[in-house]
């Protein structure tokens, strides 16, 4: 158990996250008193001292057993409120630092990625890149003060590296577009996304493809307007493909004789489940010039894909990807997951030998969070989750095995409630980095979103800033609402 004292609340996220990398939801506590609760445990002040001898600092202070850990960082004025953005930020920096640092000097434990708590672990390096900054400097204050293990710090080098490759060809008026089918054959134990198992909705989802087309529609207006060009296009769920043949093909037909489509340089469609992939499918994605298809085993063990609610076995991914090459697709990505329910250090391998057999162009490695919307989370207690240390030696295995077949890690990002406060990361041969993805991740570029539950984010490169529109997620409100949803994206790109 820790108890905090939080003087200034517009500091509780940075205080929260950090102590969150080291204890449970649970076992953290925020009190208003002063001094700590006499029960004991391990007590976090955070204080302005306006006081201090060489003028106001913030204080951070940590108490455990007779141990203690102090810093006081020195701020310009008492009233933070008063302070530069930038100066704020800064100091948000540091008092994330010390409390990392109280905090594994109390607990004796480092993290892999040190003190950083946000989503995207590469951001920093990629930042300190534009600023002209060496790889030298770079691994430098990854390691030395955000306090990354070695590892990490060239793993986020690495993807920042080859993130700014594409983002620095991307030109001003370039934007991408995503297209949302909230729809799957089944859903996974694990999933919190937008997706509604497709025989029980099957009345919505012709009404829902022509309101999607009617928002194709509107957004092309607004992209004429604005003279965008896209350079990605990416049709994600759910999972795409379980929609019929012939929906399919209306709706890839539909983007075609709408969207401007001559500047796309990546088209993928996720094809997710096996089960809901037939050949006629693939090749109607092809002939409307989808490239990139991405089919998502998340493991090659069948009884694990029987406990995760998939309806396929692994010899059915076998199959989709096989069809999926004779229908002449080069570029293929394959998602897996470490630390499945039940699996262990030899299944995870088994998958691995399988991948290496059917040699894909792009491999995402994701570690398990627990989502709060997920059935998973909802009945924990009934599955056998591995530890961080397992999960970590699997995503090592990874990364070694993606090594072996000529990949390279070109994005990543991390999760709320991680396995072992681990990452998501997505391998690629060479000359096969997703554009799409890097750009969601990087946001660097402006994302028109379609679709049940899908987000539209508008970057504003000048002032540093991203505001987003939201779609509604359920089906029908989406379908009875779209002209609203249309109006939404309007307003954020014309303010
Ligand atoms: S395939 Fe993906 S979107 Fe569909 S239920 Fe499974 S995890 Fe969720």
């Amino acid at each position: 158990m820790i108890q905090i004292f939080l003087e200034e609340q517009m500091f509780y996220n940075e205080v929260y996250d950090e102590v969150k990398l080291f204890f449970n939801e649970n076992e953290i506590c925020f009190t208003d008193e002063l001094p700590p609760d006499e029960k004991g445990g391990i007590f976090l002040y955070c204080k302005v001292d306006s006081e201090a001898a060489e003028g106001p600092v913030f204080r951070i202070n940590l108490e455990w057993d007779n141990s203690s850990y102090n810093a006081d960082i020195p701020i310009e004025s008492k009233n933070i409120g008063e302070m530069e953005t930038e100066k704020v930020r800064e100091l948000k920096r540091q008092i994330k630092r010390h409390i990392y640092l109280a905090l594994v000097k109390c607990t004796g434990r480092e993290l892999p990625w040190g003190m950083l708590t946000g989503i995207r672990p590469a951001k920093i390096a990629r930042e300190l890149l534009e600023e002209g900054k060496t790889e030298e400097e770079i691994l430098s204050t990854l390691t030395r003060f955000y306090m990354l293990s070695e590892e990490k710090a060239r793993l986020a080098y690495g993807v920042a590296l080859t993130e700014s490759k594409i983002i620095n060809r991307t030109g001003k008026d370039m934007i991408s577009v995503y297209i949302g089918i909230p729809f799957c054959p089944s859903r996974c134990l694990y999933c919190s996304f937008t997706s509604n198992p497709i025989a029980k909705c099957s009345h919505l989802v012709s009404k829902y493809l022509d309101a999607l087309k009617s928002e194709i529609n509107g957004v092309q207006r607004i992209i004429e307007e604005k003279s965008y060009k896209i350079q990605s296009l990416y049709i994600g769920g759910g999972t795409p493909t379980s929609i019929d043949t012939v929906s399919l093909e209306g709706l890839l037909e539909h983007i075609n004789k709408t969207f401007n489509m001559t500047w796309i340089e990546e088209f993928t469609l996720e094809a997710g489940r096996p089960d809901s992939i037939s050949k006629d499918k693939l090749e109607a994605a092809k002939n409307y010039g989808v490239n990139r298809i991405s089919i998502n085993p998340q493991t090659m063990n069948n009884r694990t894909l029987e406990i995760i609610g998939r309806s396929h076995t692994a010899e059915d991914i076998i199959e989709a990807f096989g069809l999926a090459r004779e229908a002449g697709f080069d570029c293929i990505n394959m998602d897996i997951i470490v630390g499945l329910p039940g699996e262990n250090l030899l299944m995870f391998e088994h998958t691995l030998k399988e991948i290496g057999k059917l040699n894909p162009e792009n491999l995402t490695v994701h570690t398990m969070a627990i989502k709060r919307a997920s059935r998973l989370n909802e009945h924990r207690s009934e599955y056998n989750l591995i530890s961080g240390e397992e999960a970590e030696q699997m995503v090592n295995m990874a990364r070694e095995f993606a090594n072996s077949i000529g990949m390279h890690p070109y994005y990543l990002y991390r999760q709320k409630n991680i396995l072992g406060n681990l990452e998501n990361i997505g391998y690629c041969k060479p000359g096969y980095e997703s554009i799409y993805n890097i750009q969601i991740m990087e946001e660097k570029q402006t994302i028109i979103a379609l679709g049940a539950g899908a987000v539209t984010k508008v970057v504003y490169p000048s002032d540093n800033r991203i505001e987003r529109a939201f779609n509604v997620k359920n089906i029908e409100e989406y379908i009875n609402r779209l002209d609203e949803m249309i109006e939404r994206k309007k307003a954020l790109l014309n303010p």
